[in-house]
């Protein structure tokens, strides 16, 4: 708990001397905190340290703890950041409030048909490949201005912006890189006339780079609850 809180003020410190050197007002970015494979206790330290928003790679993990904390969900935004499959759109609608992953019109087309009409709008950013990387979801840079127009015209979904994960790079100059390409992308589809307000990238490593080049939100979670542990090989019996 104290932990989350003082890691929790030093990420906010980060931010915050991000944005002076990038001549941004701090208010001007929001963090993410990233509860990936952290239980809800850990959530409710951290909204008992500030926090309201919340991103989650998975959707079951992130439904259960949708759950577990039912008692603050006025009070907490959830926000999907992982890979979407189009089976598991429904119960995204149903319990998100944004969705940073969408990555193929099929998905946002189910986003909004499934989205409750008693809750507002879902919001959405469309993730990029801004790499490059074989391995990686999300719309190659090409492709996005013709399903941003798409999504933008959904009834139930709000399109936000653009999210991306670039490939690691070690010092500042070679991880603004990809952050100055999405922003550019953003600009373009702007000058298209899509009304679009968020960049969605920067991770613990990174959210330097990303601020100078334009974040507006920055999704955290090392640096808040620490290490996650690694990915576990398949279990062979
Ligand atoms: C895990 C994850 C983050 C947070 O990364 P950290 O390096 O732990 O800060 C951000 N965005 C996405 C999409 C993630 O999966």
């Amino acid at each position: 708990m104290a932990m989350i809180a003082d890691n929790l003020q030093e990420v906010r410190r980060r931010i915050a001397a991000a944005c002076r050197d990038a001549g941004r007002p701090v208010q001007s970015v929001t963090l993410l905190t990233v509860s990936k494979t952290f239980p809800a206790s850990s959530v409710r330290d951290a909204h008992a340290a500030g926090e309201t928003r919340f991103g989650e790679n998975y959707v079951q993990e992130g439904v259960d703890k949708i759950g577990e904390l039912a008692d603050l969900r006025e009070r907490l935004e959830w926000h999907l950041i992982g890979r979407l499959q189009s089976n598991k759109t429904r119960i995204v609608a149903e319990q998100f409030d944004w969705v940073h992953s969408v990555d193929r019109l099929k998905i946002a087309q189910r986003l909004s048909e499934q989205r409750p009409a008693w809750l507002p709008p879902l919001q959405v950013c469309l993730q990029v490949n801004i790499s490059g990387e074989a391995s990686k979801s999300g719309l190659a840079a090409a492709e996005v201005a013709e399903v941003a127009q798409a999504v933008a015209a959904l009834p139930r979904l709000r399109l936000r912006g653009l999210m991306a994960i670039p490939e690691p790079a070690g010092d500042l100059v070679a991880q603004r890189a990809p952050h100055r390409a999405l922003r550019e992308l953003q600009e373009s589809l702007q000058a298209a006339g899509l009304a679009l307000d968020t960049l969605s990238m920067g991770m613990s490593a990174d959210l330097e780079a990303a601020i100078a080049e334009g974040a507006t939100i920055v999704r955290v979670g090392t640096a808040i609850f620490g290490g996650r542990p690694a990915a576990s090989a398949p279990v062979s019996l």
